[in-house]
């Protein structure tokens, strides 16, 4: 197996999480009300990842829109007919979903909601790798910005890496990979392709810990353990599940085990308990003791999405995402390539997903 590039990448800030005024039950139901009537009166419809904030996936699901991760995020805002996409994310998903609606507007409630992933592979350094390595084809997972989706051949979600990776494998293609080298390491060990990985991490599933998840099996010896593949390799190794957001709660839906130990962002607990209620839920440890943002197992970034902002954004239409048209362009090719691949190989979509197998 190979070991993640030695490049120098930017040092992270990772922001505390916002606080958010508290609202009364009376409080939260008018601001609600107050959201729906603007989106009826923008043609606008609520695009919601899993890891957000469960009152927003609650209102998406309310007003017709969606939630998702972020591969079906990007296909229903070319599936809907408003006009105005709302995207609760953060930055790449509503960068994508500019991409492939430029005729659409795409709003979003922070433009500061981020990723460590995008942040650690700025597209100059990225670009100037890539050509170093002209012979490898360069996959990206679809948490990069969209100059960097721009310089290169192929964009994945956790969805669908492993067959893009076993398909190219298959044509005996070397593969350029970033940012993330956990999941790199993971496609790596389940395809056998040879892969140069970028050394970059998800400061929140790189806090997983496998010697307490270990301890927590043996008090949990019923407990199916659900883990996202940009957990870290000690993680992933006890895993019954290893996959995507949509995977993961696909397995909570199909597996017979009355407990699960979920190693991934806690906002996904809502949608698991609204469609698995019977089932207990237990959140994997993280460094917890002494708990800093990067290790109470929520991304910072994706908690600036909040029913506030939100309905800032729809008062004043902005922050809206604005992208080069160029860079646009050239960083649609390899989203339609995924896509088309998905839908060729009927992977994914609204109905039926794959659970993805752990490794030996
Ligand atoms: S959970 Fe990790 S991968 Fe997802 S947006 Fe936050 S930092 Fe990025």
């Amino acid at each position: 197996m190979s070991d993640p590039l030695t490049i120098a990448i930017p040092q992270v800030q990772v922001p505390s999480h916002p606080s958010w005024p508290p609202l009364t039950p009376a409080e939260q139901g008018e601001l609600k009300a107050r959201i729906k009537s603007l989106l009826e009166a923008r043609d606008a419809v609520l695009v919601a990842h899993y890891y957000t904030d469960g009152d927003l996936q609650e209102l998406a699901e309310e007003t017709g829109g969606y939630v998702a991760d972020s591969l079906e995020m990007a296909r229903f805002g070319s599936e809907s007919p408003a006009s105005t996409l709302v995207v609760c994310g953060v930055r790449f998903m509503g960068e994508t979903a500019k991409i492939l609606n430029p005729e659409k507007r795409v709003l979003m409630p922070d433009l500061a909601a981020t990723c460590s992933l995008d942040e650690s592979c700025p597209a100059d350094l990225f670009g100037a790798f890539r050509d170093q390595h002209p012979d490898h084809v360069a996959v990206v997972y679809a948490n990069t910005s969209a100059a960097v989706k721009a310089r290169s051949d192929w964009v994945v979600t956790s969805s669908i890496a492993l067959p893009v990776v076993e398909y190219l494998h298959a044509q005996g293609r070397k593969i350029l990979w970033a940012p993330d080298k956990h999941l790199g390491h993971y496609v790596e060990r389940v395809t056998g392709a040879e892969m140069l990985l970028w050394p970059g991490a998800c400061v929140v599933h790189e806090e997983f810990k496998g010697f307490a998840l270990d301890r927590l099996r043996r008090l949990h010896p019923q407990a199916a353990v659900l883990v996202h593949p940009e957990s870290p390799d000690e993680v992933v190794d006890q895993a019954d599940v290893v996959g995507s957001t949509t995977q993961l709660i696909k397995a909570v839906l199909e597996m017979p085990n009355p407990e699960f130990i979920v190693a991934t962002d806690e906002g996904i607990f809502w949608k698991m308990h609204q469609l698995a209620p019977d089932k207990k839920l237990i959140a994997a440890p993280t460094a917890g003791v002494g708990a800093t943002c990067e290790s109470c197992a929520h991304c910072p970034w994706m908690a600036m999405n909040a029913l506030q902002n939100l309905e800032q954004a729809l008062l004043r239409g902005a922050p809206e995402i604005y992208i080069d048209p160029a860079i646009r362009a050239r960083a649609r090719l390899p989203i339609q390539r995924m896509l088309d691949f998905a839908r060729e190989r009927g992977i994914g979509g609204r109905k039926s997903l794959p659970v993805a197998v752990a490794p030996g």
